[in-house]
């Protein structure tokens, strides 16, 4: 990803794509002191752009460090950078970190840095999933209780079990892994939301110890307008043998039709390609959310 043309928006700067480093004492490469975003653009509009901004200003919130810039400057960061690049329809990156002034657990005296970057990218599980529906296994690693982690800041330190069981899954044949939480209920994939579906209603994991993601709050709203019941409770995987549609949630998985998980199997059925239509006109600004 570090060789190629481009520009990154860089510490208030865009910088050529390849002179965007930075040192190897980066407190956030060490300590995980680093928060990121992930948006996408349609049609030259990021959709809820204003969202992710607040949310990556939180996340840094939340790991006790405050970003020297306002929401209203990363939206005009994130479309700048998307401009510099010549693209309408692409996938936005900001990650924030605390920089190379100290190091050591104490990181009182680093500085917040930021960077946003932008490229294109097509469908995060690849079409030919999309079409059949995705292969999830069931991961090894449970998402953290909230008082052992933040969990509801989108810190990278927490995509540390996500990328080992993204990598146990992807060996074995999967396309990604449902994780579970620290009780044993079921939480998100590692990259998206779960929504389950059973007689027309759609069943959700509440979000009280994972990201609860924009997309996710954005397909209740579309599913309540539509006058679908949404549940949000506990689900225990026993109960993934009742449902007969399952699909993630993500701004860069967007709506993906799940086809099994573990020894589970589920239908691509007519709700969920509504909801993943539903979804793309909204995007897309064919419909209004309001
Ligand atoms: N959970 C995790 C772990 C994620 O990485 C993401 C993607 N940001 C989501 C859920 C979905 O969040 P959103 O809809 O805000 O992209």
């Amino acid at each position: 990803y570090d060789d190629r043309d481009g520009w990154i928006w860089f510490d208030g700067k865009l910088v050529p794509w390849r002179e965007a480093n930075i040192h190897v004492l980066t407190h956030g490469l060490h300590y995980a002191s680093s928060v990121f975003e992930g948006q996408r653009a349609y049609g030259g509009t990021i959709f809820a752009l204003a969202r992710h901004s607040e949310r990556l200003v939180n996340s840094a919130r939340i790991l006790g460090f405050d970003l020297p810039w306002s929401v209203a400057e990363i939206d005009a960061a994130c479309i700048a950078v998307m401009q510099a690049n010549d693209l309408t329809d692409c996938y936005l990156r900001p990650v924030a970190w605390r920089g190379s002034e100290q190091l050591g657990v104490a990181a009182q005296a680093t500085k917040p840095h930021l960077a946003i970057a932008a490229w294109p990218w097509g469908a995060y599980f690849g079409e030919d999933a999309l079409a059949k529906g995705l292969r999830l296994d069931i991961a090894p690693w449970r998402r953290p209780a909230p008082h052992t982690a933040p969990v509801h800041a989108k810190a990278s330190g927490l995509y540390m079990i996500a990328t080992m069981s993204k990598h146990h899954a992807e060996a074995r044949g999967f396309n990604d892994a449902l994780m579970l939480d620290w009780r044993g209920q079921v939480a998100e994939a590692t990259g998206a939301n779960a929504f389950f579906i059973r007689d027309n209603v759609i069943h959700t994991p509440t979000p009280d110890c994972f990201l609860d993601g924009i997309t996710r709050q954005t397909v209740i709203e579309i599913a309540r307008k539509r006058g679908i019941a949404v549940q949000e409770r506990a689900i225990w995987p026993e109960e993934l043998e009742t449902f007969e549609q399952f699909f993630l949630t993500g701004s860069a998985a967007e709506i993906a039709p799940v086809g099994s998980a573990g020894p589970w199997t589920f239908e691509v059925g007519a709700l969920t390609r509504q909801i993943q239509k539903d979804y793309s006109d909204l995007v897309n600004g064919r419909v209004s959310n309001g």
